[in-house]
């Protein structure tokens, strides 16, 4: 393109590149899905359609986005984790949270009607804000992966007992909430066992655990268990890819089916089982 005498107001552009060797996590998180949530009346505490159309969009914005290694799903909001050494758009930060809140965005918009064939969106329609935020280390990004799920246990295990003493135990809004104020887990365990006959480890793992969307690279030869790709840079720690490699790696990646599974990723098992994840 040609220069013209306008072309400075360009130097006022700025932007943040996202530090090296970090894992990079994009969090988005529904505007307003309280007031949502009521407008196309999702079940309450939990309503599956609502979790599975948010899948749906998230596992379309994996295949669009190859770089996400894996993300986690918890009511309206999803975090997409890139690995250490991803480069898409050299690690500009504006880039890869504006590709990542629009693309998912345009998908849950798009997806709606298959999961709420019922329910037309009418504006206000749903829209996401997000953040980024980087993990230098395995250890940090496993305890931020913990610390939502933990988050996604408390807020179930609350939400369940509150709209059992509302739904079934005949309390308003105002008093579940009075009754539940400073309770700790066990008797929320409790009021649900001997006042609902809810035993709350029976609830679905979609509701308790969450939702961890993945590329699950035992596709080859399936139900033999055997992992056909390896993890990216499995050649050596701190060995670099050729440019040859990387491209091999990104087709082999953009290939492999993406799974969506409710499991407790607090504990070592579930990483150990797919080293590739936190490569
Ligand atoms: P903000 O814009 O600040 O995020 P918000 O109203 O979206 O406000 P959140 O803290 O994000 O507040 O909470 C999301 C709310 O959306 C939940 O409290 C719940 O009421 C509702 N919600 C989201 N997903 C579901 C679902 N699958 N089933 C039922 N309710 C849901
Ligand atoms: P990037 O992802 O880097 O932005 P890009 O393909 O979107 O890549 P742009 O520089 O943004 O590249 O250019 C947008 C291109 O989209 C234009 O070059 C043109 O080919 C096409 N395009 C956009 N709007 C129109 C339009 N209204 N009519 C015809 N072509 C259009
Ligand atoms: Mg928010
Ligand atoms: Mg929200
Ligand atoms: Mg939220
Ligand atoms: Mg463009």
């Amino acid at each position: 393109m040609a220069n013209s005498k306008y072309e400075y107001v360009k130097t006022f552009e700025q932007s943040t590149t996202l530090l090296p060797a970090t894992y990079i996590v994009v969090r988005l998180d529904g505007r307003g899905f309280h007031k949502f949530s009521a407008k196309y009346n999702f079940e309450k505490p939990n309503d599956r359609r609502a979790l599975e159309l948010m899948n749906a969009a998230a596992t379309a914005v994996m295949r669009d986005v190859p770089d996400i290694g894996f993300a986690y799903g918890i009511s309206d909001e999803f975090s997409f984790v890139f690995g250490r050494e991803c480069r898409l758009f050299d690690r500009r930060e504006s880039k890869i949270l504006t590709t990542v809140i629009s693309t998912f965005t345009s998908y849950y918009v798009h997806l709606w009607s298959t999961f709420f064939p019922s329910k037309p969106l009418m504006p206000p329609l749903p829209s996401f804000d997000g953040r980024v935020v980087l993990y230098p280390s395995t250890q940090t990004l496993r305890d931020y992966m913990s610390w939502r799920q933990v988050d996604c246990h408390i807020n179930n295990l609350y939400n369940t007992t509150f709209w059992a003493l509302v739904q079934k135990g005949g309390l308003d809004n105002a008093q579940a909430e009075e009754r539940l104020k400073g309770t700790l887990a066990a008797e929320k365990n409790e009021i649900l066992f001997s006042q609902f006959g809810i035993n709350y480890n029976n609830e679905d793992e979609i509701f308790k655990k969450g939702s961890i969307v993945f590329r699950d690279y035992k596709i080859e030869g399936a139900g033999s268990g055997n992992i056909v790709a390896t993890p990216a840079g499995s050649g050596g720690d701190g060995a670099e890819m050729s440019r040859t490699q990387q491209e091999k790696e990104r087709k082999r990646r953009m290939k492999a089916e993406i799974v969506t599974e409710h499991t407790d990723f607090i504990k070592d098992e579930f990483w150990q089982q797919k080293p590739w994840l936190l490569s």
